[in-house]
């Protein structure tokens, strides 16, 4: 079994029914289990054009799947809430991302693990701190505290949204 961490986020077509929607078909796989959900946040598109913002949250499972078949899961989800993929960075009904994978480094040509992009997000790293120790030493060596210090909050919000999951720790 691996614990894997994966970033949610949703910016259309009513983003927090989509997270809903993604928690639940992720809570009903047979090989994974969900360990932990983070709050849910807000924050500003940053990609092109004028988008509306997203809803971020940060899940933790424990998985009997190796990484490349959990990309797969994961891109077959968004599929399903009829992601759509035009340009980089565009507005989409659900972004499934891996960040971390039990303590593997993973550079093929898809899928790269720790996410490059997760030490610069504050809508990573602020939920992810909701889930994980700040003590939480990532592969490169930096620990979630001190990635977070760097972090600026911005404006990226918690949110009261609460949603159904089937934590099993809960
Ligand atoms: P970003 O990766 O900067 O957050 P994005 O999520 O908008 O951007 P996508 O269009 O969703 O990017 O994904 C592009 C490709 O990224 C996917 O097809 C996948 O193969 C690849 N990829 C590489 N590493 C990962 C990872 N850790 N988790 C999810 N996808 C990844
Ligand atoms: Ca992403
Ligand atoms: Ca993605």
């Amino acid at each position: 079994m691996s614990t894997a961490y994966i970033a949610l986020g949703s910016n259309l077509n009513n983003p927090a029914e989509q997270l809903q929607e993604a928690l639940i078909a992720i809570g009903g796989w047979e090989h994974s289990s969900i360990d932990a959900l983070s709050k849910i946040y807000s924050s500003t598109a940053v990609g092109p054009g004028n988008q509306p913002d997203y809803l971020n949250a940060v899940l933790r499972i424990i998985t009997q799947l190796p990484p490349s078949a959990l990309l797969d899961e994961l891109q077959i989800q968004e599929s399903a809430q009829g992601r759509v993929r035009t340009e980089r960075w565009g507005a989409r009904t659900l972004d499934l991302d891996i960040l971390l994978f039990d303590n593997l480094q993973i550079s093929t040509s898809n899928l790269k693990i720790p996410h490059p992009a997760m030490k610069q997000r504050n809508f990573v790293l602020y939920p992810l701190a909701d889930i994980a120790n700040l003590e939480m030493v990532l592969p490169c060596g930096s620990d979630l505290g001190t990635l977070l210090k760097q972090c600026p909050q911005d404006d990226l919000m918690q949110t009261d949204i609460s949603l159904k999951n089937n934590v099993k720790s809960e």
